[in-house]
């Protein structure tokens, strides 16, 4: 006797085991993975991994955070926009730009509130807010409430997900 597709969600359903075989087919809780689609850009994994570097792959595309004091925007001070290395979207001013003392550089306020979508991360035992690129969904870093004034926010954004346009270069 054959099993439908049909029959064998009800038995699943029946055992109690639908929830979590779901879970387990739909992957684990990554930040952009429920939305990729919602993006503007629009890039198969392949075309990611042809378009950025290696590095800036993990970070963008795989969700990794680089090591702390490692990006020379750490200590960029010059006037300018950080954007995203993905994309080009414009993400950050310098002037909001400040030392946070973590290693990663950090702003507390974005260019425009459209620039950044922020998600729930529920990766590595923490509870955090994953901010990413709102143009192309590029993992940037996360976003924290212990920044200065006047927003009290910190992103704190992985230099490998930015470029920096100094100012004159800004259109
Ligand atoms: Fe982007």
């Amino acid at each position: 006797m054959s099993v439908t597709r049909r029959q064998a969600v009800g038995v699943l359903a029946t055992a109690g085991i639908l929830g979590p075989l779901a879970l387990w087919l739909t992957g684990p809780d990554t930040a952009t993975s429920a939305h990729d689609a919602a993006f503007p850009i629009q890039k198969t994994d392949a075309e990611w991994q042809a378009a950025l570097t290696p590095d800036r792959y993990r970070i963008l595309r795989g969700h990794s955070t680089e090591r702390a004091f490692s990006s020379p925007l750490n200590t960029e001070k010059r006037r300018g926009t950080f954007v995203c290395a993905a994309c080009g979207q414009k993400l950050f001013s310098s002037k909001t730009k400040f030392e946070s003392g973590t290693g990663w550089p950090s702003f507390w306020e974005p260019i425009e509130d459209a620039a950044v979508g922020t998600e729930i991360d529920r990766s590595y035992l923490m509870v955090r807010t994953e901010v990413h690129c709102a143009r192309c969904g590029g993992h940037l870093g996360h976003l924290f409430s212990d920044g200065p004034e006047p927003t009290g926010l910190r992103y704190c954004i992985n230099g490998l997900s930015l470029s920096f346009v100094t100012e004159s270069a800004v259109s």
